[in-house]
């Protein structure tokens, strides 16, 4: 086996250990609560059957989203987002990147393309081959591409982008309710232990303030609730606004750049629109770990094209990584229109390949064959 695939795979091994942290913390806190707190502390029935009801509810949710959100796979770029055969020899042979650029933008020019790279390039990542669709990045810890690529998160062992954005935030949302339930609930019997045990007022004490394993237990409960509380809340605050303003933590830092200039809010719709591209439009699926995202991941409506009525809808056949990719382009809006007289103002020979894509598309769709 040669070292750099061993070195890998003790990589890979490493990266689950923030994973298997999190799992025997979750499996300790549920013996914790239920036995020590519920069984052996709580001396109401009443108090803990309510208790026990409402800790497995969140408890189920908590571990369907962390489990949707580490194991669903991040979405790559499909297959017509690779140049074809011919055009990706000639790309590896040739040395003058603007040569490169010319390949890439006549390749780009049946894809539904509104962002470029920062001096106004073709955004092409060489690791993986393949045309990058707005909002997609290379993750190096992943070694892909990933569409709407938010972050790569440790704690989750994934990337966290288009697939799983929703499991992440839900996974988020569900273990802040989590920790606090624990920790309101917990609060009276850490205080009872805390402070009345100490002074050894037995007759004031839960049934069992001899035991020590249970003091130790809901202590310690209390503690850590509190304590994943606070470092939750403000993730979960960051994302909820990430989410209002329809932007991911890559493009809060680096706003994207349209073929306009760069925008920080070129991909938002309005706060509700905003809400229903991650969660979907249906209310009823919002709060369950189901994929309920709008769109495909590949091309996302933008403010800056679709703010007339007349929008714009770019589809790509959805299991595009099987079969002949298929793209259909509706006659373009007024606000693309002028992005193309915009357009043609820029005397650049680069962007004259793209705009015979835009006008080509004006008066009927377009559809794409694959060589493949
Ligand atoms: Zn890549
Ligand atoms: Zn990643």
């Amino acid at each position: 086996m040669a070292p750099t695939h061993v070195l890998r795979c003790c990589q890979r091994g490493l990266a689950w250990i923030p994973v298997i942290f999190i799992a025997l913390v979750v499996c300790w806190s549920y013996y914790a609560y239920v036995v020590e707190l519920c069984l052996y502390t709580i001396t109401m029935m009443g108090e803990r059957i309510v208790y026990l009801i409402f800790f497995h509810v969140s408890f189920v949710m908590f571990v369907w989203s962390y489990w949707k959100t580490i194991f669903t796979k991040p979405a790559n770029p499909s297959k017509e987002f690779c140049l074809p055969k011919a055009e990706k020899e000639r790309y590896e042979k040739e040395e003058r990147p603007e040569s490169q650029q010319e390949i890439l933008w006549r390749a780009a020019s049946t894809l539904p393309l509104y962002t470029r790279t920062g001096a106004g390039a073709i955004r092409y990542c060489d690791r993986c081959q393949v045309i990058k669709p707005d909002r997609c990045h290379h993750c190096s810890a992943c070694d892909m591409c990933v569409l709407k690529m938010d972050h790569h998160c440790p704690w989750v062992n994934n990337c966290v982008g288009f697939s799983n954005y929703k499991f992440f935030i839900l996974f988020l949302a569900y273990s802040l309710v989590y920790c606090l339930f624990i920790a309101a609930t917990v609060l009276q019997y850490f205080i009872k232990f805390w402070t009345l045990c100490r002074r050894k007022s037995a007759e004031n004490c839960p049934k069992n303030e001899l035991n020590n394993s249970a003091k130790f237990h809901v202590l310690f409960l209390f503690f850590v609730a509190a304590m994943f509380c606070i470092s939750i809340l403000s993730l979960f605050s960051y994302h909820l606004w990430l989410v209002g303003k329809n932007r991911s933590t890559i493009e809060a830092f680096r706003a994207p750049v349209f073929r306009t200039g760069s925008d920080k809010n070129g991909f938002s719709l309005g706060f509700r629109k905003n809400i229903a591209q991650v969660f979907g439009d249906q209310k009823q699926y919002w709060l369950l770990p189901i994929f309920t995202s709008q769109g495909d991941g590949l091309t996302f409506p933008t403010r800056l094209v679709n703010a007339d009525a007349e929008q714009a809808t770019v589809t790509l056949q959805p299991d595009s990584n099987k079969c002949v990719p298929e793209v259909s382009v509706s006659p373009l809006s007024e606000s693309q229109n002028r992005l193309l007289s915009n357009e043609q103002q820029a005397n650049n020979a680069d962007d004259h390949l793209a705009e015979n894509f835009l006008k080509s598309a004006e008066s009927e769709t377009v559809t794409m064959e694959s060589e493949s």
